[in-house]
């Protein structure tokens, strides 16, 4: 089961709505592949379908760019079988850093910086679950 949150930042308008956790969707392989739009992550996917030996992780992530604080909402995808693994990453939109998961919590101070106004606060509002 996922979770959707209200990011909020205490100085500024900024809000945004983001989704994390696992989804029904996320149960198979065969599954993610269907709904993934990158073509080469699509192919990935599918040389690791062929392989009875692969295990994977999947579910939806809050990505934060360490430099500039620029947030994005995606799927993290990591498999691993016998002879290759593989683990997705994510550039930020703004200045191509290479961005690292943060994990929320209902009420928990998200220490995330606003990336509207870069002083303000980040706090994050359960406000539903999906699947
Ligand atoms: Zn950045
Ligand atoms: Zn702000």
């Amino acid at each position: 089961m996922g979770e959707a949150y209200k990011l909020d930042c205490d100085s500024c308008v900024f809000t945004k709505n983001i989704f994390v956790g696992f989804g029904f969707s996320y149960m198979s392989l065969e599954s993610i592949a269907s709904f993934v739009q990158d073509t080469v992550l699509k192919r990935r996917i599918g040389e690791f379908i062929g392989n009875p030996s692969t295990r994977n992780d999947a579910y939806d992530a809050l990505y934060v760019c360490p430099v500039c604080q620029a947030i994005r909402n995606e799927l993290f995808i990591e498999m691993i079988s016998d002879s290759s693994q593989y683990k997705i990453s994510y550039a930020c939109p703004r200045c191509a850093s290479v961005m690292e998961q943060e994990h929320i919590e209902n009420n928990v101070p998200a220490h995330l910086s606003c990336p509207a106004c870069e002083k303000g606060k980040l706090k994050a509002t359960f406000y539903m679950d999906w699947d």
